[in-house]
């Protein structure tokens, strides 16, 4: 019989979808398209590529409706926030499509040589694997820039969005894509050493968890391989006693409680000084509050149900061990299989697991520090780094601290977000490389030296 990998809706548990696990064979034959199709697509003018991605972007647009639907359906995602991932996915395809001859232009170097300089070819056939949170943008924000210099491409994404999957395959090959420069794969993660060892496959990408980047990076090592990580993070959201909560508070919400909690990039740990904890927790608390819980597919829905029961149950374990060590619930802890209720945790300490592991869902945990000094202390205290953000008045001060953070971003009265405009990546277990911008154009590339003499 044919395994078959299913889409669940998590908001009332049905399914909506079986697919057929591509079989060994089959998997086979994709790779070996990509390598013969990365001949041609190499050979392709920059220009005429970035023509079709302007195609792509055109079909974002004309499918947004099916596209956030699809989302919301298969991972529970607030229709609104699927909205504006495929906005997004067409604000980055128009970014390369303006810059990408600029970024992969040839750069001349002086040297002794009548003419040096470096030259910027594709590597070939680059395996992505996947995460479902943003199930478009994770995948458009690795493709468009690879793809673009040149490359081919092989999608691995999560098994909880297929549907997901191949309409990313589909919107490429109904751009004109030449068919074999973007490939979705629906197998099980257990294959991949498999594909990844294949000569054929020249780098990596993998977007997921901290499991699955050691995992990935082992065998990439192994194999020596190109790969570029990007992991889960545990961002803290610092709040000094003269932050402007009445302009910043909406912000600091959404920096927890965006996609239902469930970005590696959320504010997982709020560090509020002596000063101003109180009217904090108090304000903080209000807005969350406000927050309409409910089916995702409504418009009015700031809350959905998580992509899975399991990462209901696993989020309910971690406040389940705070509580056991002496944190005390403000708001939510209730869970209804998918459903976890947005939670405020206050009196939390730096042994527990809402402290130290990432928590993938509305859980805000809010600790009380005297000052910057010590707010910068609790914040790089985590084997995480992805980025840290901070809210003052004092934005000299702010300056100051930018060197004593050690993670891949440092936002000063804003949430942690990516652009397409700057480049995005995490240090420690957040993984390395970067993705976004010129950056990330040039991870899957070969930097030529060519020197005439
Ligand atoms: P995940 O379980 O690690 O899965 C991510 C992808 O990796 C899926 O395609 C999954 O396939 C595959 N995978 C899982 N275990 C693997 C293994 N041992 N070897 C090879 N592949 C494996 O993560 P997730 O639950 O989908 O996503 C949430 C995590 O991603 C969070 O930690 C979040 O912070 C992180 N994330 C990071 C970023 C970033 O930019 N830094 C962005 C988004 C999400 P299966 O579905 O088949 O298991």
């Amino acid at each position: 019989m044919t395994e078959k990998m299913k889409s669940v809706n998590p908001y009332n548990q049905k399914i909506i979808k079986s697919y057929n696990l591509h079989t060994p064979l089959e998997i086979e034959n994709k790779v070996k398209l990509a390598e013969e199709i990365f001949t041609i697509w190499r050979e392709k003018e920059i220009k005429e590529r970035t023509k079709l991605l302007s195609n792509v972007s055109n079909l974002l647009e004309e499918r947004i409706d099916s596209l956030s639907k699809l989302i919301t359906q298969e991972m529970g995602k607030p229709i609104n926030e699927s909205i504006a991932e495929i906005n997004k996915c067409i604000f980055l395809c128009d970014f390369y499509t303006l810059n990408a001859e600029d970024f992969l232009a040839d750069q001349i170097i002086e040297t002794d040589a009548k003419e040096s300089f470096i030259s910027y070819d594709p590597l070939g056939v680059i395996l992505a694997i996947m995460p479902w949170n943003y199930p478009f943008w994770q995948v458009f924000r690795f493709a468009v820039p690879t793809l673009t210099a040149g490359n081919t491409a092989l999608l691995k994404h999560a098994s909880n969005v297929s549907g997901c999957a191949l309409a990313i395959q589909e919107i490429f090959e109904d751009a004109g894509y030449p068919k074999g420069c973007f490939q979705t794969l629906i197998t099980n993660h257990d294959i991949i050493e498999n594909i990844l060892k294949n000569d054929i496959i020249k780098a990596v990408s993998l977007t997921g968890s901290e499991k699955a980047g050691r995992h990935i990076a082992k065998i990439a090592g192994e194999y020596l391989k190109k790969s570029v990580l990007e992991l889960g993070g545990n961002n803290a959201c610092i709040v000094l006693d003269d932050a402007n909560l009445e302009k910043y508070l909406d912000t600091m919400v959404k920096a927890r409680m965006q996609n239902t909690g469930q970005s590696c990039i959320a504010a997982k740990r709020f560090i509020v000084t002596k000063g101003i904890y109180d009217e904090f927790v108090e304000k903080f608390t209000k807005k969350v509050k406000d927050l309409k819980f409910g089916n995702p597919i409504e418009q009015d829905t700031k809350i959905g149900p998580l992509a899975r029961i399991e990462l209901a149950e696993n989020l309910e374990k971690q406040v389940n061990d705070a509580l056991l060590k002496g944190a005390k619930v403000i708001i939510g802890n209730k869970r209804n299989k998918a459903y976890y209720s947005p939670t405020i945790l206050t009196e939390v300490t730096e042994d527990m697991t809402v402290f130290t592991e990432e928590t993938f869902g509305p859980v805000a945990p809010i600790l009380k520090v005297d000052n910057l000094e010590e707010a910068i202390k609790m914040a790089t205290n985590s084997k995480f780094g992805l980025g840290t953000m901070l809210f003052t008045e004092n934005v000299e001060l702010a300056l100051h601290a930018i060197s004593k953070i050690p993670d891949g971003a440092f936002f000063i009265n804003d949430m942690v977000k990516s652009d397409p405009r700057l480049p995005f990546g995490g240090t420690k277990a957040s993984g390395y490389g970067r993705e976004l911008s010129k950056e990330g154009i040039h991870e899957f590339i070969n930097k030529k030296t060519v020197y005439i003499k």
